[in-house]
């Protein structure tokens, strides 16, 4: 039985060491990848229900790898966090999406978007130097704080480090902090009134539509109680957005409206007339 136990163990073992050994490999190649400009972002408009107007965009990244195509999230943003690769990434997507805000504003006027979301994980938020290099990346294009949104999970949110010095320093500057995935963490009522966040987004899971109603339409009513913006994440059909606009949605993202596209997509939206 030890034995057993101890061959347990060693394949148990290795297999951290093959995945350790992979992970490793996907961050230095990630490394690699911000330097060489390999990471795109594309844009996923949030429209206004039931208008179908343009109101923000969230920032999506994508890496655009040499040899095996375009990548989402989920191929690399899990060990860019475990390997703390997610640092300077996240510096790269806030960069690069706060400079295309510029780019709209310059361009479009009051006709660009309202605000450019971009998602930060939680060691992206424990990092001291998080707010600062918002901050830097605002000044330096001139977008004022008000058209960046953070979004965080509530997870992200009760995080330590410097964290909660992060969340109380965005705020401070003007910064939107939205609420991600809403109602899929350990979500408390006390934590979205200590947060003060300016939006909550509703996870796809709970869209209606064969789905129940309830949990969509308790969050609704619970945004309008704080006074904040909440958003329907994942509305993939016309019956949804109309159920959803019924609840008083106001705003809502989805493949219905828009898939996420490059930026030069959006721009060309931003004067064709509106979906709904
Ligand atoms: P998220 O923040 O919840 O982003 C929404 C995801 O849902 C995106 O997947 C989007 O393409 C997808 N989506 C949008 N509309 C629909 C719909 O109607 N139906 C369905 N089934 N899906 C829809 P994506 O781009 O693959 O991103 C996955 C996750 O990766 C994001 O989830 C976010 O947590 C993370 N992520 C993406 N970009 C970044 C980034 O720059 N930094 C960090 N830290 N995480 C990121
Ligand atoms: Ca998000
Ligand atoms: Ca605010
Ligand atoms: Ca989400």
């Amino acid at each position: 039985a030890k034995q057993a136990g101890g061959g347990t163990f060693r394949r148990y073992h290795a297999g951290m060491t093959a995945r350790g050994a992979e992970r490793n490999e996907l961050a230095a190649a990630l490394r690699t990848a911000i330097v060489e400009e390999q990471l795109v972002l594309h844009y996923q408009p949030v429209v206004t229900l039931p208008e179908g107007r343009i109101t923000g965009v969230e920032a999506l990244v994508r890496w655009q790898h040499p040899e095996r195509g375009l990548l989402g999230p989920g191929a690399f943003v899990a060990a860019a966090e475990q390997t703390g690769v997610i640092v300077g990434m996240g510096r790269w997507v806030l960069r690069t999406a706060v400079r295309q805000m510029a780019a709209w504003i310059a361009e479009y006027g009051v006709a660009a978007p309202a605000t450019v979301s971009v998602n930060a994980s939680p060691r992206q938020l424990q990092e001291s130097s998080f707010a600062d290099d918002v901050a830097a990346a605002l000044r330096d294009h001139d977008v004022p704080a008000q058209r960046l949104t953070v979004e965080v999970t509530e997870s992200t949110a009760v995080g330590g480090g410097a964290t909660q010095d992060n969340l109380r320093a965005l705020r401070a500057m003007g910064v939107r902090l939205s609420l991600d995935d809403f109602g899929t963490g350990a979500s408390t009522l006390s934590l979205l009134a200590d947060l003060q966040v300016d939006q909550i987004k509703l996870d796809r899971s709970f869209v209606p539509v064969p789905g129940p109603d309830a949990i969509a339409a308790a969050v609704v009513q619970l945004a309008a109680a704080f006074g904040i913006e909440a958003v329907a994440e994942g509305v993939e059909e016309a019956r949804q957005a109309a159920r959803l606009t019924e609840m008083g949605y106001r705003r809502a993202q989805g493949y219905h409206f828009a898939r996420p596209m490059p930026a030069t997509e959006v721009s060309a939206r931003l004067s064709a007339p509106p979906v709904t």
